[in-house]
């Protein structure tokens, strides 16, 4: 307990030029983090009724997520967005896409060519507004994410065209410090 004690400030001292990024985050977060299903690190299956993700999410996100719905393309800040790090779930904080599968494809949503793992996505064939296509929903709480498609870049081809409203990004602290010391 003591050891503890006295540890303490040297590692308060070392921690300390790391804390304003850390702060941001744990804010950005903050609202997340009281539910009761959102979660980076528990990667069992979410099932709630849809009045308890009506409390939840916010009416961007439920109507995308629960209800199918489409935001309007280039409406997403994340749709521009470059920086590296890890894209997630917004309804349950499931890891869904890495920022070097994203690529720019001029259709007004945040689109990659490769999900982080295989299951962290559930394929359904939709056959809506008589089109052919592949809906991809989240592989833990099953929210509507957008559709998947076959004319992406290599190394798959694929576009994972995606609603930016339901997905949640947060920059990778150690990658981010590499990037920059390489430009030194
Ligand atoms: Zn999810």
């Amino acid at each position: 307990m003591i050891k503890t004690m006295l540890c303490l400030p040297l590692i308060m001292a070392i921690t300390s030029c790391q804390s304003q990024t850390k702060k941001t985050e744990t804010k950005m977060d903050s609202t997340k983090n009281e539910t009761k299903v959102y979660s980076k690190t528990d990667s069992s299956k979410v099932v709630l009724p849809e009045n308890e993700w009506k409390k939840i999410l916010t009416p961007e996100q439920f109507y995308v997520a629960r209800q199918k719905g489409t935001e309007r393309p280039w409406t997403s800040p994340l749709e521009k967005n470059k920086e590296i790090g890890t894209y997630y779930c917004a309804a349950c904080g499931n890891a869904l896409f890495k920022s070097d599968t994203k690529f720019e494809s001029g259709c007004g949503w945040p689109s990659f060519y490769e999900p982080i793992t295989k299951s962290s996505i559930i394929y359904t064939p939709d056959n809506s507004h008589n089109m052919d296509r592949t809906e991809v929903q989240c592989g833990r709480c099953k929210s509507h994410l957008g559709h998947v498609f076959n004319d992406g870049p290599p190394p798959t081809g694929l576009r994972y065209c995606i609603n930016g409203v339901v997905l949640d990004f947060e920059r990778a602290q150690e990658a981010q410090k590499k990037f920059t010391e390489d430009k030194h």
